[in-house]
């Protein structure tokens, strides 16, 4: 079978990779002069920089691990990330646990009483998919410095302050809730809460026989007492990392282990049309004919390039209406390193998110010098230039090397009322990306929907006599 995969980003190479090792016959056409989008790392002046400031999230077992034991001879090395913090006038760890709460100087004691009681609250009556961070904070009369932390902590999750942000992403971004938990709810509309969105859990059909077996009142507590106790704990759902070479080597693993795939560059999709269960996929230099088709480019793209195929359209309204959020990274190479730890900070006066990517690899910058990443959502570029001046009093034309990336970081910000479409359109018409699935983020939600793909690809098409290819 000939499969066509537009697009050549995290979730078009994992696409091809999986794919071409099922056995199937794969091209991937990618637009630009290198395959990776947003999951690369390039040379500038002898630094090695990501695009983005990067965590890798999941590691320990999640979708982007789960696919390339199966599917790669290769695995990046990732390096713990180490804590986040948050900077206001000195650095605080930011809290995630019970514990963290109720210790953490960052926020004024009375609001650590009010915020976790009614995080046990949510946590055993549920709460709707439309609740934002805001409709629950509103009420609780916080201070002002608590308010801004949930702010910005929502700038990162979603994109979006907390009055877009949805309460869902807070908690799963977080680690209080499992990311699988929230499928069912976002594609079905469900109320989110333990009990429900357990029962309709996709992939487990082991734990739902053991919940009928259980008797339904004792899954809603057994399964709210298991995320509050992983809140009152130091355990939560995930891991994260950075991959050693930078973001590169993870796109360089997944390339190095394909069978069966071409990869064409420079060869930006404008037209597919489908003609008697066959698509002719047209880009600006040839014209390629396949029997399924994988779209990982924006799905915002799909009613410009995907003509004439009705389950597509009917989607056209809902695509257009998709939401990004925009992103500046500056990059900063310099003898000083201005965040001597493993781990990385917010800032919440003026929201940032910065890391020095050379500690987790010291290859990554000359002998001497560091590598800083700064990244901001929706900011412009000479607001966030004297952001980083007046919060670490350093002077941005004197460093050793300066690099300024404009980015989407996702192709659908995680906000309310935003659309995700599922992957399965029809049976040969695939979509992939951070569009088309609400978990987790960037890598690790590209990675998702790979593996939401690959399944419903895998119910129609795959023969049950194929063998995973190896070397
Ligand atoms: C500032 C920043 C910070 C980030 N931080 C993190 C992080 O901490 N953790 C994390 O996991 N992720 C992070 N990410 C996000 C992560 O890099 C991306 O979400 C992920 O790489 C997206 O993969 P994708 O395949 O969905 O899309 P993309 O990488 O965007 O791939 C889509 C590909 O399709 C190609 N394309 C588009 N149109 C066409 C066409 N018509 N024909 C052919 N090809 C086409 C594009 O050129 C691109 O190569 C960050 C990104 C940025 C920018």
């Amino acid at each position: 079978m000939k499969i066509i995969v537009i697009g050549g980003g995290t979730s078009g190479i994992l696409s091809a990779l999986s794919l071409g090792k099922e056995g199937h016959e794969v091209l991937v056409l990618e637009k630009n002069d290198k395959i990776g989008g947003l999951c690369r790392s390039e040379n500038i002046h002898g630094y090695t920089v990501d695009i983005g400031v990067h965590a890798i999230t999941m590691l320990n077992n999640g979708p982007l691990i789960r696919l390339l034991n199966q599917y790669s001879q290769y695995l990046p090395n990732f390096k713990p990330y180490g804590e986040y913090y948050i900077r206001t006038n000195q650095l605080y760890k930011i809290p995630v646990s019970m514990h963290e709460w109720m210790t953490t100087a960052v926020i004024p004691h009375k609001d650590k009483l009010l915020v976790t009681s009614k995080i046990i609250d949510l946590m055993t009556v549920g709460f709707d998919k439309d609740t934002s961070v805001y409709d629950i904070v509103k009420d609780l009369n916080l201070s002002e410095p608590t308010s801004e932390f949930f702010d910005t902590f929502s700038y990162f999750l979603s994109g979006e302050g907390m009055d877009k942000t949805p309460l869902w992403r807070l908690f799963t971004g977080a680690g209080y809730i499992p990311e699988d938990d929230i499928i069912p709810f976002i594609y079905n509309d469900l109320r989110i809460n333990p009990l429900r969105t357990s029962i309709s859990k996709k992939f487990d059909s082991g734990r739902l026989w053991n919940m009928v077996d259980d008797g339904l009142l004792k899954s809603i507590k057994n399964k709210s007492k298991k995320y509050i106790t992983k809140f009152m704990g130091e355990a939560r759902f995930g891991s994260q990392g950075y991959p050693l070479g930078g973001v590169q080597s993870i796109c360089d693993c997944i390339c190095n282990s394909m069978k069966n795939t071409t990869l064409k560059t420079n060869e930006e999709v404008v037209q597919i049309v489908e003609e008697n269960d066959k698509y002719y996929v047209k880009t600006i230099n040839d014209v390629y004919e396949a029997d399924v088709i994988i779209y990982s480019a924006p799905a915002v793209t799909i009613p410009n390039i995907v003509k004439n195929v009705e389950e597509v359209n009917k989607y056209n309204e809902k695509l257009e209406n998709i939401k990004f959020s925009k992103s500046t990274t500056i990059w900063v190479g310099d003898k000083e390193n201005y965040f001597p730890y493993l781990g990385s900070e917010v800032w919440v006066d003026y929201p940032c998110w910065a890391t020095t990517t050379s500690n987790y690899d010291p290859w990554l910058a000359p002998k001497g010098k560091h590598l800083m990443g700064f990244s901001f959502v929706n900011s412009p570029e000479k607001d966030a230039i004297m952001a980083i001046e007046n919060k670490l009093n350093i002077n941005l034309d004197k460093v050793d090397m300066l690099h300024v990336q404009k980015t989407v970081p996702e192709h659908a910000s995680c906000a309310i009322d935003q659309f995700f479409i599922y992957p399965k359109l029809k049976n040969n018409f695939y979509v992939v990306g951070t569009d088309s699935d609400p978990r987790s983020m960037g890598i690790t939600r590209a990675a998702y929907s790979v593996e939401m793909m690959l399944s419903e690809f895998k119910n129609i098409h795959q023969p049950t006599n194929v063998n995973i290819q190896s070397e």
